[in-house]
């Protein structure tokens, strides 16, 4: 960040902050670009770290040139922002938002270390928390670029993609409880087979999201009790991972689901009690940051295509936060989260020129001061 022209610095959440304005016309308004700088345990190193690293390419392009932007730009690495450590994700993100829960400083990890006393052993101020947030009066745009983690680029031979919307995100658990029996002498009639249901369901929950656009839907634990061979499983517990981008779609879905699991387990005389683990309602990008990322992605000489993100990001809380747009970078297979993430050269070439001129139209927009023909 500094061989790129900035000043750094970090604030009480631990978030890396680099700062860069013309220092002869030094502005009140800022573009904040970002991404987090940890990852998964084993996992690959483009996940946060490209749009950071994406981030400050582009200022050290743009430091080169004669041109004159209306706003500072910040490029953020945002701590903690997979929630490892602490199962609190978003850390960093939801500090600069104004929304980070205190309560969670006097959470520990599994080696009894407080929240509040990592972030202080890494150079944060957890009493002063609340300082890094930004003021969303000050804040042009938020940007993120990001790994897409799934396939749909390189199924469509695209490099880039706007982000529309992050996926709201409803976790189930459901216990399916019947009968358990000899495998041996119980005839297939009057069996109460839990996991034979659980079966069915999870084939219901596959044709239903199937037929519905935009929503995925796993079963993604099942754990069968006795899970004995010559015993009729009297006990299956699953955990169901449903997400879309519209709320309503995806309340009506899990509804739905709900209704056809007791319908089945009443046919079978097997008991279906769901319980739900875990909602996360769906963060929309804003529609013209979204259109000049569009648009940015079309001046880079790309088809512009527009994705719906099924994973969390930083932008899902900075979007409640500023205005906010995504840029997707096309990823090998799909594969993130693990050692074999990989890019290509040439995709993050692309990124960078359709951030820049994503930068380029913000600030045309935003100020008359703007004198951005400098190349
Ligand atoms: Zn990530």
């Amino acid at each position: 960040m500094q061989a790129a022209g900035m000043r750094c610095r970090m604030d009480a959440a631990g978030n890396l902050i680099g700062r860069w304005e013309d220092e002869h016309q030094p502005a009140e308004a800022v573009l904040i670009i970002g991404s987090h700088l940890d990852t998964v345990p084993d996992g690959g190193r483009y996940d946060g770290m490209l749009g950071v690293l994406l981030g400050v390419a582009l200022v050290e392009a743009i430091s080169r040139t004669e041109a004159k932007y209306p706003f500072a730009i910040e490029i953020v690495g945002f701590s903690e922002e997979e929630g490892v450590r602490y199962a609190a994700p978003y850390i960093g993100s939801k500090a600069m938002a104004g929304r980070f829960d205190r309560e969670l400083l006097d959470r520990v990890d599994d080696q009894g270390i407080t929240l509040a006393d990592a972030l202080r052993a890494f150079g944060g101020s957890p009493q002063s928390i609340d300082s890094a947030a930004v003021d969303p009066a000050r804040v042009v745009a938020y940007l993120e670029a990001h790994l897409e983690q799934g396939p749909v680029l390189q199924d469509e031979g695209l490099p880039l993609a706007a982000v529309s919307a992050i996926a709201g995100q409803t976790r189930l658990e459901v216990r399916l409880a019947g009968g358990g029996g000899h495998a041996g002498t119980t005839p297939m009639n009057l069996r109460r087979d839990a996991l034979t249901a659980a079966a069915e369901w999870i084939l219901q929950v596959e044709d239903f999201a199937r037929e519905s656009i935009g929503m995925v839907a796993t079963v993604g634990v099942v754990e069968v009790s006795p899970n004995v061979s010559n015993v009729i499983p009297g006990e299956v517990r699953l955990r169901l991972d449903l997400r879309h981008a519209d709320d309503a779609d995806r309340s009506r879905a899990v509804a739905e689901l709900c209704r056809m699991g007791l319908e089945l387990g009443a046919r079978r005389h097997v008991s279906f009690e769901p319980r739900t683990l875990h909602v996360q309602d769906a963060a929309l990008m804003d529609t013209a940051m979204t259109r000049m990322l569009q648009e940015s992605v079309a001046d880079a000489g790309v088809r512009p295509l527009t994705l719906i993100s099924g994973a969390g990001h930083d932008a899902a809380v900075m979007a409640g936060h500023c205005p906010s747009g995504m840029l997707f970078v096309r990823c090998r297979d799909g594969v993130s989260h693990h050692p074999n993430e990989s890019v290509e050269c040439a995709d993050v070439v692309l990124a960078l020129t359709a951030m820049w001129h994503f930068v380029r139209r913000l600030a045309l927009r935003t100020g008359a001061r703007a004198d951005v023909t400098g190349r």
